[in-house]
């Protein structure tokens, strides 16, 4: 009998201590008024720790000023409370500049939005960005966008997007960094570091396994736990931990049967408990679907807010995407509270999560006021570097490359990216700049600065943008083009070629249709080979795209990606030489989209994708499984030639405990020009008790060198770099044996190799 007694007394009594821990916030929050706040209160001390400010504040706070700051209060703010001088967390997109912050990007993205009127530099794109595998200049970016948000009298940026480049039609490749996880996580720290270094809230998006548009709202990614681990979470991992990220975007899509925003196991399991995260998770637009496992979750800020989200919720596109809004209203959450499925606890660690954010960043104790200047010369600079390094230069046959101007007398350029600058891909990240410059303003300056009129530049459309123009896209005026572009290559020395996509055919909210260039280009490039056997072809997109058709006849190709409102300026310099290409490919180009390894696991099917290819993304798979990209993970040409020599490892045994070998090799230009070699080391590991791939980055080296300067490049390795992730130990592990480093100038040319062996 006696156990029977005691558990039912305890039943008794942990029921009663339940409904008045319930009970009581909520008679508090309906009967007592709050106690006024002393204009000491130690939350508003700077001086104090950081947690004993959000502690006090959080002890003043009623229940409902908790609950009112789950949800925002605008389109891009999140809930002030007045009386206790907390401010609303001022949004903006990003990540490639700042944007309007006032509505959706379907409005403030049409051409003529009274609402767009935030104008600001265009950086190029986060695959630009990755391109030039320079950490320094992208925590510079960061900085200046980071700036701009101040300027602006904003808060917050919305990025840096680093989901993985999964398949090459993902609408929203451009945004991120490319395919490998490792190269993707030092560039979303530096772009963090950045950001925050002013004061700014970045947001790390989208958490997690969001790599693709389509039904992005009800798309439920399959991936299994060392893939996640491997690939499409070191980047949120580094972000949390080498950058201390403030906000973590959740992503719209579910995982493995969850919805992303109310997944505890992704958001309390993996960010907070596994990586450390203190920050605080805002939903990504329209991605909840619940209140209770939402707030449990450890979801903590619901966005959009207030009544551009009433609004919202009753338009037929909002239930035609499956978009999920208003479920963490203070109404909803109270609700919730006072039915016993959300606690007072969880609800003050959700708030202390978001107070912390207000305080660290300094939000609270120095408001950004705005008034500001942006898209300074300085930042300008940036954008232009960027774009100008993430130039890819992937084929220079008889170094027809780069152009001497006093030597040529006329010069064709042709295409539907050549007179308009495509900046970006679609959607929210989409930035309207001031100017921006495209490919035939900038070649036209160029050759007026160097040499005048002494060489002819002329123009012609070739095919207009599919999607573009009505009136331009009769078989008839197609016709015309053709021939008009075919005379202008037919009558010039050289014929520079620009093709690509734009906006409409990729960008967010949709996925590409197809990796073959947009109707008509491919038959622009083959005819304009024809006529004039010194074309230069150059890439205009995020995305790869299909080039079987000509590539064998094409003697030069460049990939400019989207390069921001400076691209026009950074190809100009490339092709006349001014800068010395350098960019390297964050993104194996398949020279077909069934070669890719997701191609026969996308979109998916009844709603479910299943990432049954694994680890085996990018060049993971190419090298690994022998399949022949066009052009491998890494690559890119220079006017220069590099020498890598004296490989050294040492120590070359290392203890599996105190363990930091250093890499060291020696690197030389040995060409005519001044520029810049992307180093990149692999590790292979031949022996590991499981599948591996044959290698993975583990590091890279941006050098710049003089012409027959040599340099030394050192790497320092831990053992996260030898390690792949274990289900059944939850952890890294790295196998005793024998590694084998390898540099190489691109995943497939490895050029040293060294033996370190991990003693047991
Ligand atoms: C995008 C986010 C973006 C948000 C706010 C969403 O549709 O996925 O990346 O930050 O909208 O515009």
């Amino acid at each position: 009998m006696r156990p029977v007694i005691t558990f039912a007394l305890k039943f008794i009594l942990t029921a009663s201590l339940a409904t008045l821990a319930v009970i009581a916030p909520v008679l508090k929050a309906q009967g007592v008024a709050p106690s006024p706040v002393p204009a000491n209160a130690p939350y508003k001390d700077a001086s104090l720790p950081i947690e004993k400010r959000v502690a006090d504040l959080l002890t003043r706070m009623t229940l409902e000023e908790k609950a009112s700051m789950l949800a925002g209060s605008g389109w891009m703010e999140s809930t002030p409370v007045d009386r206790l001088g907390i401010p609303a967390i001022k949004m903006a997109d990003g990540p490639l500049g700042v944007r309007s912050w006032a509505g959706s990007s379907a409005i403030t993205n049409s051409v003529n939005s009274p609402l767009a009127k935030v104008q600001t530099t265009s950086f190029p794109s986060g695959v630009a960005m990755a391109a030039t595998w320079d950490r320094d200049l992208v925590q510079r970016e960061g900085q200046a966008i980071g700036q701009e948000v101040k300027a602006l009298g904003r808060d917050m940026i919305l990025g840096p997007t680093v989901n993985i480049n999964r398949v090459p039609v993902w609408g929203r490749n451009f945004e991120g960094y490319g395919e490998d996880p490792y190269l993707t996580a030092r560039m979303g720290v530096a772009y963090i570091k950045g950001v925050q270094g002013e004061g700014v809230i970045p947001s790390l998006k989208h958490f997690a396994a969001n790599n693709e548009e389509f039904e992005r709202h009800r798309i439920d990614a399959y991936v299994d736990e060392r893939t996640l681990h491997e690939i499409y979470l070191p980047a949120f991992k580094a972000g949390v931990q080498e950058a201390g990220v403030w906000t973590v975007m959740s992503a719209y899509n579910k995982l493995n049967g969850v919805h992303c925003a109310e997944d505890p196991d992704l958001l309390t399991g993996i960010l907070q408990k596994e990586f450390g995260f203190k920050g605080f998770v805002v939903s990504d637009w329209g991605s909840t679907y619940s209140t209770a496992p939402t707030v449990n979750a450890g979801m903590d800020l619901e966005m959009p807010g207030g009544p551009p989200m009433r609004s919202w919720l009753n338009t037929g596109q909002l239930q035609a995407t499956g978009s999920g809004a208003g479920w963490l209203t203070a109404d909803k959450v109270l609700a919730e509270i006072k039915a016993g499925t959300i606690t007072e606890p969880t609800l003050n660690s959700n708030v202390t999560r978001i107070l912390r954010v207000i305080f660290e960043s300094g939000i609270f104790d120095h408001p950004h006021l705005g008034g500001g200047e942006v898209d300074t010369p300085a930042q300008q600079a940036i954008a232009r570097q960027g774009a100008t390094e993430g130039i890819v230069l992937l084929k220079n046959t008889a170094n027809l490359l780069p152009l001497d101007a006093h030597k040529l007398h006329s010069i064709a350029i042709i295409g539907p990216n050549a007179a308009t600058a495509r900046t970006g891909g679609g959607g929210s990240s989409l930035v309207k700049p001031k100017y921006a410059i495209a490919p035939l303003d900038a070649i036209r300056e160029t050759i007026k600065q160097r040499v005048g009129q002494s060489l002819q530049v002329t123009y012609a459309l070739g095919v207009s943008m599919e999607k573009e123009d009505p009136a331009q896209d009769t078989p008839e005026a197609r016709a015309k083009s053709l021939s008009e572009a075919v005379d202008a290559a037919s009558k010039a020395e050289i014929a520079v070629v620009v093709v690509g996509r734009f906006p409409r055919l990729e960008g967010e909210g949709f996925d590409v249709k197809t990796m073959d260039l947009p109707a008509g280009q491919d038959d622009l490039i083959q005819a304009v080979e024809k006529a004039n056997p010194h074309t230069i072809v150059v890439l205009n997109t995020g995305d790869p795209v299909t080039m079987t058709k000509w590539l064998d006849q094409t003697p030069a190709l460049l990939d400019m990606w989207y390069g921001g409102q400076e691209g026009g300026h950074a190809l100009a310099s490339i092709l006349f030489g001014d800068a010395n290409p350098s960019g390297k490919l964050p993104v194996s180009l398949p020279k077909k989209f069934e070669d890719s390894p997701a191609a026969s696991n996308y979109p998916g099917q009844d709603l479910k994708v299943s990432y049954a290819e694994g680890i085996y993304v990018g060049y993971r798979y190419y090298d690994t499984k022998n399949v022949d990209p066009a052009f491998p993970f890494g690559f890119g040409l220079s006017y220069s030639t590099f020498e890598y020599s004296n490989l050294k490892v040492q120590p070359s045994h290392a203890k599996a405990g105190g363990f930091d070998p250093t890499v060291s090799l020696k690197v030389k230009n040995t060409g005519s020009r001044p520029g810049a070699e992307v180093v990149q080391l692999y590790i292979h590991d031949g022996h590991s008790k499981i599948d591996r791939p044959i290698h993975e980055l583990k590091g890279f080296q941006r050098v710049d060198l003089q012409p027959g300067e040599t340099k030394t490049v050192d790497f320092t390795l831990d053992r996260a770099a030898l390690s792949y992730w274990s289900p059944e130990k939850k952890d890294w592990v790295a196998d005793p044996g024998i590694f084998e480093i390898q540099i190489g100038a691109s995943s497939r040319d490895i050029r040293l190799r060294a033996p370190l062996e991990l003693k047991p």
